[in-house]
């Protein structure tokens, strides 16, 4: 587990750059050779990862709401895709990282992070969860612990397959509280569920579902990127502060 940890990134920038010193590599979206410090994807590739709506990035949901950093295509979709399948466990904190920034002075109420699970099966399998390093990584930065109050018990056939009403049917009872969870000890907490990309929110109705009987206060959704990004005109005021619960 400790690979996962967030904090251990620079550590594995240093050494990412040696070997790449050592020997030479390739970008792994475009095939150029990486140079200095680049590691896995060329500083040009990463450059075409363009953050959206960084001033309005809080759209409402009707049981909580998402802050996505990035739309899911081009590049982006390059690098989450070689970071949830490829093995390449940075490219998702790194991706944070070019944007986290601009959100770092705002308050961060929560109390709670809790990443998407996976089945245990799925996580052997894959070697890691990327939900769990996305908030191994938030969580070194923010310093909100990570949580495990919930599991997956079932495998699930993947989403992008399905039309929508299969997508709620295929993870309808998918989760479950993990045994050993004080039902009481979260009763008015706030809570920031991370996962790596928002599509219809079918995963988070089955969350929110299967986290109401712990009577937390409030449960918002932090994504890197969304799929179907609304139209401008569902989003908030453009003003109003990117990050801040209080304010509704
Ligand atoms: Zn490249």
């Amino acid at each position: 587990m400790s690979r996962e940890k967030g904090k251990g990134l620079p550590v594995k920038r240093a050494v990412l750059s040696f070997l790449n010193f050592l020997f030479p590599s390739f970008c792994r979206i475009c095939g150029k050779g990486l140079k200095g410090s680049e590691y896995i994807v060329c500083q040009e590739c990463r450059q075409e990862a363009l953050p959206f709506a960084f001033r309005h990035p809080v759209l409402p949901l009707e049981k909580g709401r998402l802050l996505s950093f990035y739309r899911f295509q081009g590049k982006v979709k390059d690098m989450i895709y070689l970071f949830k399948y490829q093995g390449c466990m940075p490219l998702g904190p790194l991706l944070f990282d070019q944007v986290i920034d601009r959100f770092e002075e705002k308050p961060i109420p929560y109390d709670l992070l809790q990443p998407v699970p996976l089945t245990r099966r799925k996580r052997r399998r894959r070697g890691y969860n990327q939900s769990r390093l996305l908030a191994a990584y938030l969580s070194g930065r923010w310093k909100i612990p990570t949580g495990d109050l919930v599991a997956k018990k079932r495998e699930t056939l993947p989403q992008a397959l399905l039309g929508k009403r299969e997508r709620s049917r295929n993870l309808s009872g998918s989760f479950a509280l993990k045994k050993g969870v004080d039902s009481t000890a979260w009763k008015g907490k706030s809570l920031l569920v991370v996962d790596d990309v928002f599509t219809t929110g079918a995963t988070f109705e089955e969350l929110y579902k299967t986290l109401e009987p712990l009577g937390l206060s409030r449960i918002d959704i932090l994504t890197l990127a969304v799929a179907d990004a609304p139209p401008a005109t569902s989003v908030i005021n453009p003003e109003e502060p990117a990050f801040n619960a209080e304010n509704g």
